[in-house]
């Protein structure tokens, strides 16, 4: 069974304005890098269909899903960007890019619960690990990760699934969707203090929160890993694991200021694959979160689809 990689054209067309490090051309260095390297052979390339209302429910309140796609709407219509905060500006094509992400999260997880693939990757933007159930921030509009935990858990009917998220931020919007909610383990760590500063204490019994210090290097990442996520996901037993995975903890990163390579992400891709072998019948559904060196940001994902698609 094959890796799917799901992305989509409208993805690439959400623009936050010159000079912002969201940007689209972080998609095209992950394409490049693929094509570069031979990788994309190995992969199931799909287009991502829309989430629905319904979907994004099941993570956001459905007062907020009302007000951000209206507001998405009018600029879209309108035609002219409107910053919603200083880091997150809506344009005429976020609505479509927003609706696409998630939905490509969503629909990875039915491919890989259905067994029409073992893992998947979505390559999408905007990212979601910042949005709240109730407000858009950090540049995330909806939280494509817990979107696609609860359509596991509600449609699915899965009892466990793990959210693991490595980005340098803390994702305080998958936190405070899914703090509480025992049907999920979120097991993180994040550069401390730095935006949104906060995670140090956790919201509820169901987070593992590794806060880490700046200039952090690979091997106390690993060591941190092993101590307090494993035993956590071990007694856990997740059924289905969901990745936030951001790359901005990366050396040439300037967004932080922690120092993992490559090969870190290579391993920590390990890790969690062989608990999804132990315990979730492989069934892993990674979705991109931030990485703003375009270069460090394509290498990154490569290393890390490598190990989901079990390349040598
Ligand atoms: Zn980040």
């Amino acid at each position: 069974m094959s890796t799917v990689f799901y992305s989509h054209p409208d993805c690439r067309l959400h623009d936050m304005g010159a000079g912002h490090p969201e940007c689209p051309q972080r998609l095209d260095a992950i394409s490049d890098h693929l094509l570069a390297t031979g990788l994309d052979i190995a992969l199931q390339f799909k287009d991502a269909p829309s989430a629905t209302i319904e979907q994004l429910e099941r993570a956001h309140s459905a007062h907020y899903v009302t007000e951000i796609q209206d507001l998405l709407e009018q600029v879209r219509v309108g035609g002219t960007a409107k910053a919603l905060d200083p880091d997150t500006v809506a344009c005429p094509q976020t609505l479509a890019a927003a609706l696409r992400s998630a939905g490509a999260a969503v629909a990875a997880t039915d491919d890989v619960i259905a067994g029409r693939a073992r893992n998947a990757f979505c390559a999408v933007r905007p990212p979601g690990h910042h949005a709240t159930r109730d407000e858009a921030m950090g540049f995330c509009f909806f939280n494509n990760v817990a979107v696609a935990a609860r359509h596991a858990l509600d449609v699915h009917g899965l009892q466990r699934v793990a959210i693991i998220d490595f980005d340098v931020h803390h994702g305080n919007g998958t936190e405070d969707i899914i703090a509480g909610d025992e049907r999920v383990l979120m097991c993180s760590f994040f550069q401390h203090p730095l935006y949104p500063y906060c995670g140090a204490v956790p919201k509820g019994t169901n987070m593992v929160n590794v806060p880490v210090a700046a200039y952090t290097r690979g091997p106390a990442v690993r060591e941190a890993i092993e101590a307090m996520w494993m035993p956590a996901l071990e007694e856990f037993k997740p059924q289905m694991i969901f990745i936030s995975a951001g790359f901005d903890a990366h050396r040439e990163d300037d967004l932080g200021q922690m120092g993992l390579v490559e090969a870190d992400y290579e391993w920590i891709t390990r890790q969690i694959v062989a608990v999804a072998r132990r315990h979730a019948g492989n069934r892993i559904v990674s979705c991109l979160e931030g990485g703003y060196c375009l270069s460090a940001l394509a290498r990154s994902v490569a290393a890390h689809v490598r190990v989901l698609a079990d390349v040598a």
